[in-house]
């Protein structure tokens, strides 16, 4: 029973043996005591929220598929001249969105991986993220790195509606890492390039070693893993994972 509801069961109870008078005072002082108690609960709910958050060390995962992030040049070369992309959605991470376009790959085998989503927005150098799986479909041998790093990482083809780029270097598998505040790196007690350890609960419980934290005023509490590792372990977007201390 809330409070609200006790307060006005007791006034009911009151009713016949008080005058109209003392039940109008009655009434008062429960309003206001009322309010005070709402107060008291709310406060505490708060504190009980933020005590789970920190008690916890959950982050929520996100997981990527593959995906290419274009420069201009090339973003010309597959879809014509002045072409702009088409935003379609935003990405957890504020100012990244999916857009409209989608590609194909193609490498040594021959064997195309067509409709891969484009990225936005547009950067200095193309990059391509694809599974291990992936790899073996296309023949790349692709490292794993961190999103950027993409000097003397594996060369790969896309097609698009208007031409093909053939990047020597720029295709990579994404490395598993957190992205966070710098507010949710003191919670965690991390700085930007600490690795940590993440217990993932999920159908098939295992534990990833050497995910990297990315710390940066922009970015929202998210770890990023690909479809290799949710499908291992039975996870999806919005599975939470946590950071254990070892
Ligand atoms: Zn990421």
């Amino acid at each position: 029973m809330g409070t609200a509801e006790v307060f006005k069961r007791k006034n009911k109870q009151n009713e016949g043996v008080l005058s109209q008078r003392q039940v109008g005072v009655s009434m008062e002082i429960s309003s206001a005591k009322i309010a005070e108690l709402v107060k008291q609960v709310l406060a505490d709910m708060e504190t009980a929220d933020r005590g789970v958050v920190v008690n916890a060390n959950e982050v929520p995962v996100g997981v990527s598929n593959r995906h290419i992030h274009l420069n201009k040049a090339d973003l010309e070369t597959l879809f014509g001249a002045g072409y702009e992309l088409t935003p379609l959605k935003d990405l957890s991470q504020p100012g990244q969105y999916a857009c409209k376009e989608t590609l194909t790959l193609i490498g040594p085998a021959m064997r195309p991986i067509e409709n891969v989503r484009v990225l936005g927005p547009l950067r200095s150098k193309s990059q391509v993220e694809i599974s291990m799986t992936d790899s073996y479909v296309l023949k790349v041998k692709p490292p794993v790195r961190e999103s950027g790093k993409i000097a003397g990482s594996a060369g790969i083809t896309i097609v698009g509606p208007k031409g093909v780029v053939e990047l020597k270097e720029g295709c990579i598998i994404a490395n598993r890492h957190i992205h966070m505040s710098p507010a949710d790196g003191a919670k965690f007690g991390v700085a930007d390039g600490d690795t940590v350890t993440v217990d993932v609960e999920g159908k098939r419980r295992t534990r990833w070693y050497d995910v990297q934290v990315r710390v940066h005023k922009d970015f929202r509490l998210e770890m990023h893993v690909d479809t290799d590792d949710a499908n291992a372990t039975g996870i999806g977007n919005g599975f939470k994972v946590k950071i254990v201390k070892e």
